[in-house]
């Protein structure tokens, strides 16, 4: 087993998959000798991940303990001729440097054969009579909010003193034998002692204890602890949503949840539910920013931001780009090399579907899409750089291209949704739902010129996505705003 930093690639795995047990066609694939195979698929191994939250103690400083993640990985029905057990974590360069401080192996059984260092993979030793089970515990130290790890390793879970939030890519390893990946039934389990809610994107609130027949390695989520501030529970064509909302702030939950609310029913019913389970939102006092995963999404809302920003439409916009991404960006992949595609878009249709549910005004939409116009005729590489352009990177810290991924990039979403509606095509939602359709979860430059040109954007594609002009945007809006069915979609 190769051991360096980063083995490899994480997997690409459609949210659906995760929630359902993996075949053993699946295993079949992924393994080399078909024989063996076989022999894996007669006997599916079991891999039971629990995680505990043990909240810090004392009062003051000098006798304070902060809390400690404690994760006991235990399998069963392992091959023993497959080769020593190996654990994987995807998620580990962000944290090579923090691994003696915040991560901790604690007991094993079999012992360990080589450390965590300096890879990101940790080989249980290989026992001559091996019964193919092994158990394993590691502690996680969550990094305090507000403090420079924690502003420096943001894979690391953090905790403040009323709660604590991490991610479960870094978390949850995956299990390796020497043919490659174990593919076992998986479950997870999260407990907290009294008085500390758990909660999760798998299963949205719970009070104490949660058990999920999921593999907490697929996809990424979000997971918290601590009894939140503020709480909203509703439902958007038969999905779930909770928002929960932690930390000291104004309470914000209800507000978030109501448009929150509106915005999923009206997306599910364009474009299907590509994920199992409920829509969990986190809000916390933490950053100043937002994010999408597989299962959950976070947004900030600091201690110091006035109650009325809740029903500013901008933060209305941010929360539905971040929702907005659930489609666009996790359940049809991002590609870093059209990021203007997954962010840029996802800001177009995120503020269209603001406009056409009601929540902000229509006007509005159209002041905020000339605003994005102006800022990236201004401030990004809008007509020197062209979008098919894949040379470099698209992400630039918000410099000129990451700019004009994000604000150009959803005033040529707008030019496309325009040009469909005027040639009678239902809008660019239908290019959505026809990805959505795709086998392969992900998206590449070729296949959207495609469509694009099968449903008569062959001159827009040429001028403002191969060729660097900048649209006249400010009487294309003005265009839209007469059309009377703008705001609607009808497939
Ligand atoms: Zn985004």
């Amino acid at each position: 087993m190769k051991l360096s930093s980063r083995p490899f690639a994480s997997q690409a795995v459609r949210n659906l998959c995760a929630l359902l047990a993996l075949s053993a066609s699946t295993d079949a694939a992924l393994l080399p000798d078909p024989l063996h195979a076989i022999d894996i698929a007669s006997e599916t191994p079991i891999v039971s991940y629990h995680l505990a939250f043990e909240p810090g103690t004392g009062e003051s400083m000098l006798l304070s303990r902060p809390p400690v993640w404690r994760l006991t990985i235990e399998a069963v029905g392992l091959d023993p001729n497959a080769g020593a057990a190996t654990l994987v974590w995807r998620h580990w360069d962000d944290w090579k440097q923090v691994d003696s401080l915040f991560v901790e192996v604690g007991e094993t059984s079999p012992a360990v054969e080589n450390a965590l260092l300096p890879g990101n993979a940790m080989v249980l030793h290989q026992p001559d009579q091996w019964d193919g089970s092994f158990k394993v515990e590691v502690l996680y130290r969550p990094a305090q909010a507000g403090t420079h790890a924690q502003a420096a390793w943001g894979e690391l879970p953090l905790w403040s003193p009323s709660f604590s939030i991490g991610q479960t890519r870094s978390l949850f390893p995956q299990v390796y034998q020497d043919y490659g990946r174990v593919h076992a039934q998986s479950s997870v389990s999260l407990t907290a002692p009294d008085g500390w809610a758990i909660a999760s994107g798998w299963g949205g609130s719970n009070s104490s204890m949660s058990r999920f027949e999921v593999d907490p390695t697929h996809g990424n989520g979000l997971l918290a602890f601590g009894k939140p501030l503020d709480a909203f529970s509703g439902e958007a064509d038969g999905a779930r949503i909770d928002v929960l909302q932690y930390g000291r702030a104004h309470k914000v939950a209800k507000p978030v949840g109501a448009y929150v609310e509106k915005l999923a029913a009206a997306m599910l019913d364009d474009l299907g539910r590509p994920f199992i389970g409920p829509i969990v939102v986190f809000i916390n006092d933490r950053g100043s920013g937002g994010m999408a995963t597989d299962y959950g999404l976070i947004l900030s809302y600091s201690s110091d931001t006035p109650d009325w920003q809740v029903s500013s439409p901008y933060y209305q916009h941010f929360v539905a780009h971040e929702l907005f991404h659930l489609w666009l960006g996790i359940a049809i992949e991002a590609n870093e090399s059209i990021t203007w595609f997954h962010e840029g878009f996802t800001e177009y249709l995120s503020l269209w579907y603001l406009a056409s549910t009601g929540v902000i005004e229509k006007d509005w939409f159209a002041e905020r899409l000339i605003e994005l116009g102006a800022e990236a005729e201004q401030k990004s590489a809008w007509g020197d750089r062209a979008f098919a352009d894949q040379s470099s990177s698209w992400r630039d810290g918000d410099g000129p291209i990451e700019t004009m991924a994000y604000k150009a990039g959803s005033v040529l979403a707008f030019e496309m949704d325009l040009a469909l509606r005027q040639q009678g095509h239902p809008g660019l939602l239908a290019l959505l739902q026809h990805l959505l359709k795709a086998e392969e979860p992900g998206i590449q430059l070729n296949e959207l010129e495609a469509w694009c040109a099968a449903h008569g954007l062959h001159e827009l594609w040429a001028k403002y996505v191969d060729g660097t002009d900048i649209p006249d945007f400010r009487s294309d809006i003005a265009t839209a705003m007469e059309m009377p069915d703008f705001f609607e979609f009808e497939d």
